[in-house]
């Protein structure tokens, strides 16, 4: 079926199904690939007794090269689609029917289903109810997880999870990992003595390893990855299982290795400890530190906000808006506490009423 990017392409697809088109309808499909936003035309043929409506598939919305994927926060292809559904809606006389312009949703109903579909409380989109025991009947995914968000934001819980690891020089920052937890790295087991011992339990804790403990690291890491190659072996794949599986070679002083990246454990190790071993060696040939930062006593509220400064208002705001973005949920002086206490461990600076954030609150959401 047709990428639909244009009108004339539409137009073109509804005038190939023949027959009086009545209704444009436009629905989300997901799959692996991700979202995609599916164009119907329902016709109707014959007079009074035989008269017969069908629906036709037209194909999915296309966006031009240039257009970016998101426009002000909405899918640009719901913006594609509204236009589209205004020029049918003029040449045809027909009903543009649209029911979620503003979220990708798997859950609406079909023009034909609209008997079946219930109004969001939250948002007022048509929804068919989902069957599912641990989700709320009277509203829809989106509005349950936003409903979510919110009450951990409200309620301000714990939440310290999530270790990033960076290497650096003079100001300069490599992202060289992130994990739910700590002991998740492949270099963990052999730098944890070390890293246990520098812990301060500040409620951002940066634990540094400077170029003598990288070298420590890196012969560590040589001893344990040249016992795991011993038992090394070559992944044999016949042409049935070469569509499945992926495959890379790897060079380690001076040998090639061909890994299989899914499925196999053991070549999954062997890839990382090659990694970390390479990366060990940057860092000591450029007088690079390791930094791996912790948190304590950090919540939901806390994270929120430096992922709000950061990713929406691109690293700095004022104390206006972050107060008229979350009046719905938190009150001026819970920001203004959460503020402070953001300011007190180095995440952001408070000027004037200008929020920044720094380095350090960078380095806890890149
Ligand atoms: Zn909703």
């Amino acid at each position: 079926m047709a990428d639909i990017t244009s009108f004339e392409t539409l137009d073109m697809e509804i005038e190939n199904v023949g027959g009086k088109p009545v209704v444009l309808e436009a629905l989300w499909g997901g799959d692996t690939r991700g979202w995609s936003l599916l164009l119907y035309v329902y016709t109707v043929s014959g007079f009074s007794f035989t008269k017969r409506t069908t629906r036709h598939f037209l194909g999915h919305v296309a966006l031009p090269e240039e257009m970016e994927q998101f426009t002000d926060g909405r899918p640009s292809v719901s913006f594609l689609a509204e236009q589209f559904g205004s020029s049918a809606s003029k040449k045809y006389n027909l009903t543009f029917y649209f029911p979620s312009p503003k979220h990708a949703d798997e859950d609406c109903p079909t023009w034909e289903e609209r008997h079946l579909a219930i109004t969001c409380a939250d948002c007022h989109k048509l929804i068919i109810p989902t069957d599912s025991p641990y989700l709320p009947k009277d509203i829809c995914y989106d509005c349950h997880l936003t409903r979510e968000r919110d009450k951990e934001l409200k309620d301000d819980e714990p939440c310290d999870e999530g270790v990033h690891m960076y290497m650096c020089k003079d100001g300069e920052y490599e992202h060289l990992g992130y994990s739910t937890y700590f002991d998740s790295f492949t270099i963990a087991p052999f730098i944890d003595e070390k890293v246990k011992k520098r812990l301060t339990k500040n409620p951002v804790d940066v634990v540094e390893l400077g170029r003598e403990d990288i070298i420590e690291l890196k012969c560590k890491l040589e001893d344990a990855l040249s016992e795991k190659l011993k038992s090394y072996t070559k992944p044999v794949i016949n042409e049935r299982m070469r569509k499945f599986l992926i495959t890379d070679t790897i060079e380690y002083k001076g040998k090639d290795y061909e890994i299989t990246r899914n499925s196999n454990h053991e070549h999954m190790e062997i890839s990382n400890f090659i990694y970390s071993v390479q990366t060990a060696e940057k860092a000591i040939a450029g007088n690079y530190i390791y930094k791996i930062y912790f948190k304590n006593g950090f919540t939901y509220r806390d994270d929120h906000f430096l992922r709000f400064i950061h990713y929406v208002c691109q690293g700095a705001t004022n104390i206006v808006n972050i107060n008229s973005e979350h009046k719905h949920i938190l009150t001026d002086t819970e920001i203004m506490r959460t503020l402070k206490k953001l300011e007190q461990v180095h995440c952001v600076t408070i000027y004037n009423g200008e929020v920044s954030i720094t380095q350090m609150g960078r380095c806890l959401v890149s």
